[in-house]
This record gives structure tokens, sequence and C-alpha cells, in this order.
């Protein structure tokens, strides 16, 4: 079985050698150096009968690691629903990561791609999984490069028998991030969302049972079985656990990967981790979860991000993805950029979503807003939109109007 699907290990590995394809611009453990470091150790021991599906999934389950794509559902209970499922059971791996201001999952991609692609392995193991599709954002042209050429490395010398994994572009839509539409792409369709239930953990990838993760959830359930739960869950902070992997943008000195207790502020975020506020810029807002996850004030700084904790604001962590803005900035503008992202990206398919978009990028465009009218469309929106996209587009323009009226009023 060729692991990568449209290319041979042989002619993956000769580009590269000839200096025809980018990854060598990675910071990256190469597969020698993993191994070297321990890697696909645990692996082996799983494969081998060292140790028993039941007790790594209790592992995860009491380490409390959460889906960490966004929507931050407990991992080791999805790996136990997937897995009373009946056989045969598929798996797909979201690699897809297009919420506006995420950029962790290319981080680790980059630097470790192996640790992933471990944790892939062991929860396809554990649940009893037949096939594995990887599906990676277009865009991670190099990245794709990478995971070619790492994967064309493990098929060659496995450290044990490999399932089939497959490895699989997007297209450039946003909305194959959402798992079911990320399905549909996998089946060769257009990347629309599915009704639910039922939920993919039941008929999923080609009518099968189907584990679904993001991969940086992937990625700690190495660290988190080698180190013991307890590890994981006695990190966070203000009564939160676990880690998280900020993926902070805009007006601070340090942007970028930041890995930090699950439950720290902004305010502390930006000064213990981002190097403070950039010259001459002041908090003014911020998003704490990507495009999608709305907008605070500054006035809210001292929040505990953490999934769970932004939902009586109007507000949701997602992916991690903090996007600081200062007094140079209009929440209302960025908030108008929002909306005509989540218009373009639209499937289309039902019309709160579809029209509501377009309908509210045009009433945000003028100087006062007509909010009577804005909140009763939002409010349609995310009664009656299918999927997420359409349910969350009006959370910036809502918390606009909430925390930020001297804008728009
Ligand atoms: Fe498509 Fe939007 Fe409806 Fe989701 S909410 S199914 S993206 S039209």
């Amino acid at each position: 079985v060729n692991p990568i699907g449209h290319a041979s290990a042989d002619k993956v590995v000769a580009a590269v050698a000839a200096g025809h394809c980018g990854p060598d611009q990675f910071p990256s453990l190469s597969y020698a150096e993993y191994c070297e470091q321990g890697g696909y150790q645990l692996w082996r021991d799983c494969v081998a009968g060292r140790r028993d599906p039941e007790s790594i999934i209790s592992m995860l389950e009491e380490s409390g690691l959460r889906g960490l794509g966004g929507a931050g559902f407990p991992a080791g209970r999805k790996w136990r629903i997937v897995r009373q499922q009946p056989a045969p059971r598929l798996m797909a791996v979201n690699i897809d990561e297009g919420e506006p201001g995420t950029f962790k999952d290319r981080y680790y991609l980059e630097r470790d791609p192996h640790r992933f692609l471990e944790g892939t392995l062991i929860a396809a193991w554990a649940v009893g999984i037949d096939e594995i599709f990887l599906y990676l954002r277009d865009e991670y042209a190099g990245c794709r490069q990478l995971l070619e050429r790492e994967l064309a490395l493990l098929h060659a010398d496995p450290p044990c028998q490999l399932p089939q994994l497959h490895l699989r572009r997007g297209a450039g839509a946003y909305i194959c991030g959402e798992e079911s539409a990320m399905i549909e792409s996998l089946e060769g369709k257009r990347g629309m969302p599915r009704l639910r239930p039922p939920y993919v953990a039941q008929v999923g990838l080609f009518g099968r049972p189907t584990l679904e993760h993001n991969l940086e959830t992937l990625y700690w359930v190495r660290e988190i079985v080698e180190k013991g739960p307890d590890w994981f869950s006695s990190q966070g902070r203000h009564g939160r656990q676990g880690l998280r992997s900020f993926s902070v943008s805009g007006r601070v000195k340090k942007p970028g990967v930041h890995l930090a207790p699950a439950g720290i502020t902004l305010k502390e975020l930006i000064e213990e981790y981002c190097g403070g506020m950039l010259e001459g810029h002041e908090l003014y807002g911020y998003f704490p979860g990507g495009a999608s996850g709305g907008i605070l004030p500054a006035s809210m700084g001292d929040i505990p991000l953490d999934f769970d904790t932004l939902q009586p604001y109007g507000c949701f962590i997602g992916s991690a993805a903090i996007i600081v803005f200062s007094q140079h900035d209009r929440a209302r503008e960025v908030a108008l950029n929002a909306m005509r992202f989540f218009e373009d990206e639209s499937c289309g398919q039902c019309t709160p979503c579809r029209v509501g978009t377009a309908k509210a990028s045009k009433l945000m465009e003028v100087s006062t807003w007509d909010q009577p009218l804005l909140e009763e469309l939002a409010q349609a929106m995310a009664d009656a939109s299918i999927c997420g996209l359409g349910q969350a587009a009006p959370n910036p323009l809502r918390c606009v109007m909430k925390y930020f009226p001297e804008e728009v009023g």
C-alpha cells in the first residue's frame, strides 16, 4: 500500500534529496531523530500487547485532554464512543486549520511531525481503526512535502505493521475544517456540512463509524501516556486544567504560538508570554477564538481563557487564536472584516447563513448601524443555520453592539 496516495515513496525521497522540495527549511525532527529519542516505542508497546486499550483510554480521560480543533469534546470519551461502534471503523485527522489567526497545528507539524503521527497510530490501535485519512490544508504546501517525505520514510521502515494511511489535500475552503464537511470532501464531494444526528462517530466517512481528531489533540497523546495523566491535568490556572497552544497575533511584541496554562487571562498571556504590547499601542480589544469566537474589550482582559469560560460573554475560545488590537484599530472594522470572510466562505447550503452573512455585511458598512435589525438577523442566523459557521458568524457583530456601542451608535 502506498501511504501517500499520489506519489511513490522513492520519488518523494529523491525529489527532496535533489532539493526540489521545501521542507528542509523547517526545523523539524526527522524520523531517525524522533526514533532515537524514544519515538514510536509507545506505539510498539501497544501493538506488542504490553499496553491495553482500556488503560490508555482511561489515562486520556483522567488527563482531561479535549479536542483542540475548537469543539473541546473530551478525547478519551470520543475514543470510547467510536470503539463501541461496529467495525470497520475509520479515522480522519483534521489538519485544515482554516480559522483566521490559527497556526498552531502548522507550528507542531513543522517541528515534530512524528509526534502527532504516533498519537494517530496509538488512537487507531486503541479504537480498532482500519484506515486513516489525513486531511491537510492545501495552503500548507511546504508541510505537505514534509509530511509526504516523513510518511515515505515511516512506510519504508515501519516500527510495526502500519494501518493504511492516506494523505489528502483540501482545496482552500474554510468550511472543510468543519468535521462533516471535511468528510464530504474526503469522499470526493463538495465540502458541505451534514445535518446531525447521525454523528460522524456513528455514521462518518464512507458511512462508517469515524474517529475525527484535530492534529494537536493527537500531538499530546504520547506525552500524556508517558508522563501520566496528572502531568497534563495538574497544569492550568484560575481553576482550569491542562495546557493550551495559543496562536497569538496582532499588536504584541512577540506574536507566535505560546504554550500556556489553560485558564490564563489575556493580560497575563500578553505580559508573561508575548513581551507586552508593541510600543505606542495600548490594549483595546481582542478576538479570544479566531474570527468566530467573538470580540472582547480590554476591560474584559482578565477572564480565564478556556473552553466554557467565555460563553457567558457571547464568545468562545475555539482553537485558541488570540488576535490583539489596540487604540489604532476599530472593533467595527475587524467585525466587518470577519463578516465578509464568513460571507465568502459560506457553503451556501442554508439560507440564514448564505443570505444572512451577505445582508449583515451590507448593514455593517454604514456609519450608524441599524442595531435592532442586525440583532434580529443575528438571532435568525444563530438559531437556524445548519452548522457552526452560520451559527457563530454573528458573534463579532453582536460583541461590537454590546461592548463597543460608541463605535456604531
Ligand atoms: Fe453552509 Fe453556512 Fe449553512 Fe454551514 S451554516 S451549512 S456553511 S450555508
